[in-house]
């Protein structure tokens, strides 16, 4: 990420967060909320550690995000890179996803090439029951940044919409394929789809769930919202 810093005050706010993860001051996580949430004072280690950051920091941080998130979007057409799911303005909530989770993997938090794009529903499942293990146990999921990567070799995706209905399915077709369809909880996606494409009332609601679950998913003070959130979500798809 240190290319996108075009600056000397960006390079070196950069440096300052990767040098708090070398010395282990900061794990990649609170690395991470630093830049991604600047503020004058963050507070970690149940307030005993206190780390301050100047106005051109502040700034450098907000910059070099924007450049990481247009080259994202660019890059994988604005579209989720496990569910394949449109995200932004005219789609899902998403977040800037660590293919190898940033507290398991602290030296890849800044490192552009482990960065993609995660909408709301597979970054709150791939949190819960993907990134804990990834250290044990290796990434079993697909992995969308791997040299060569074919999202077609591991799942198949059917896209069908008409004025009145719209339906996806997920044909996994290798085991990280299979995997992702299982840990991501694919056939709820496939559950909502269709409901809301037919009840515009629950589409509503799950619009308004998805946007508080994308804000409080970047405030680590928030994990019980969130868990309650995507518990909620898959207990309704599943009576509908
Ligand atoms: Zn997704």
């Amino acid at each position: 990420m240190i290319s996108l810093a075009k600056t000397d005050a960006e390079k070196d706010a950069l440096r300052k967060l990767l040098g708090y993860i070398a010395n282990r001051t900061l794990t990649g996580t609170q690395a991470w909320t630093c830049f991604s949430s600047p503020k004058p004072e963050h507070l970690f280690n149940k307030k005993k550690l206190s780390l301050t950051f100047t106005k051109d920091e502040i700034d450098a941080f907000k910059s070099i995000k924007k450049k990481c998130v247009g080259k994202l979007e660019l890059k994988h057409s604005r579209a989720c890179a496990y569910c394949r799911r449109a995200v932004g303005r005219y789609g899902f909530g998403w977040h800037i996803e660590h293919v190898y989770p940033k507290a398991s993997f602290p030296a890849q938090t800044f490192s552009l090439g482990n960065l993609t794009i995660g909408c709301v529903d597979c970054n709150l499942w791939k949190a819960a029951r993907v990134d804990k293990w990834t250290l044990a146990q290796g990434i079993r999921i697909i992995e969308p940044i791997a040299d060569g990567f074919r999202y077609g070799d591991h799942l198949n995706l059917v896209h069908l919409a008409t004025e009145d209905i719209c339906f996806v399915k997920y044909n996994p077709t290798s085991n990280p394929g299979t995997e992702t369809y299982e840990k991501l909880q694919f056939a709820d996606i496939e559950r909502s789809t269709i409901i809301d494409s037919v009840n515009g009332e629950l589409a509503a609601l799950h619009r308004r769930m998805n946007d508080i679950l994308a804000d409080a998913q970047g405030d680590d003070s928030k994990t019980e919202l969130v868990a309650l959130l995507g518990k909620l979500k898959s207990s309704i798809y599943r009576l509908g």
